[in-house]
């Protein structure tokens, strides 16, 4: 078995040993002689292995014990509209900052339940950075404000932590959720779907601060609403079981790897030298501002987009898999979660060095 490089935007890699693990335990989960994708939810072996992955998530984001962890279906764009349902309060506006497809996205569904003030925007700019804290501009009646850290199609991530005043600040973390250490205390609800930089698609994880929950919109569906799964422990009803223990295993391999903070530093590596090479030659380029740039996904073009199918086509020749740009952008991206190892990133520099050499 040969496992390539593989850079998908998501879903995405996960590590060797996880899946390795996951193999071991496939037919038969602990000698009960059944997988775990075949047990009831509510058995004490998955409610075991469910709490064990609470209790990894909690200690790796330092999680305070006011807050829920929910492991939710439905994805982030469902918690486009979960959010406004839950956190307008009884109030009818919320400030959201737009830094590119998902932050519009996210706008569009809470433009459904309520007056959405753009609180800052860059797409003046293309997207091309994030705004400074001094252009962030709150409304007074505002429930809460909303930002996407890590715009995983633009590559534009935030170095810093918006200031949201008297209201909660609401995070979608997707794509950099666990890339390092965070101080879950400054923030209302963060949530991210699974499938980027924990595990596999199909499960959400939403981490609320306690005070917040039991005031939603009239007509929030029952599945909606965040107090209904805080109370259930996430199993009011049949949760994604298979995803959730494979998510517990992701997050007892971070612990083993030294945690967020050991990520941090191989991340922060990884992504230096990709940009590094990128900004040495004339032939790749990246449009972001310096100091937006995501340490998880990394744009970039050639300098002849004509070369682009040569150069996928080389690169998976070469074992280096999805480095397709989005398709609304064009062009190439590196995704370089924590699932995937320097040695990655260092075939993709080679690689990609070649290429310039012999097309350059
Ligand atoms: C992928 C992504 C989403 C959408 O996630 P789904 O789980 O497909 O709904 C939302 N926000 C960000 C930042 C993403 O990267």
């Amino acid at each position: 078995m040969t496992r390539k490089f593989n850079f998908s935007a998501g879903p995405a890699a996960l590590p060797d040993e996880v899946l390795q693990q996951a193999q071991r335990d496939l037919c038969d989960w602990q000698g009960k002689g059944l997988s775990i994708m075949e047990m009831s939810h509510r058995s004490d072996e998955f409610v075991s292995v469910a709490h064990q992955a609470e209790q990894d998530l909690r200690e790796l984001m330092s999680i305070p014990d006011h807050y829920k962890v929910l492991f939710l279906q439905g994805g982030a764009s469902s918690q486009f509209a979960m959010l406004p349902m839950n956190l307008l309060r009884g109030k009818q506006t919320a400030d959201y900052i737009n830094t590119g497809i998902w932050s519009t996205k996210a706008i569009a569904e809470a433009s459904r339940y309520c007056s959405v003030n753009v609180a800052a925007t860059t797409e003046a700019e293309h997207f091309r950075r994030a705004p400074t804290p001094a252009e962030i501009q709150l409304s007074p009646d505002a429930a809460y404000l909303h930002y996407t850290s890590n715009e995983t199609i633009g590559g534009v991530e935030f170095n810093y932590i918006p200031d949201s005043g008297s209201v909660p600040l609401i995070v979608d973390m997707s794509s950099d959720i666990l890339a390092g250490p965070l101080d879950v205390s400054r923030f209302g609800v963060i949530y991210a779907g699974a499938q980027k930089n924990i595990g596999p698609a199909g499960l959400t994880v939403v981490i609320v601060r306690e005070d917040l929950l039991g005031q939603t919109l009239a007509g929030t569906p029952t599945m909606y609403d965040y107090k209904v799964h805080a109370e259930g422990e996430s199993m009011h009803n049949t949760p994604p079981t298979f995803a959730w223990y494979l998510s517990g295993l992701v997050f007892d391999w971070l612990k083993r790897q030294g945690g967020v903070t050991a990520m941090a530093e191989v991340n922060q590596r990884k992504a230096a030298k990709l940009y590094a090479a990128i900004d040495r030659s004339d032939f790749y380029a990246n449009p972001v501002a310096m100091d937006s740039r995501s340490g998880m996904n990394v744009p970039f073009t050639l300098a002849d987009a004509a070369l682009d199918k040569l150069f996928l086509q080389q690169a998976e020749e070469a074992g280096l898999l999805n480095l397709k740009g989005h398709r609304s952008v064009g062009g190439m991206r590196a995704s370089i979660y924590n699932a995937v190892p320097e040695a990655a990133v260092d075939a993709l520099l080679t690689f990609m060095s070649d290429f310039e050499t012999q097309h350059g």
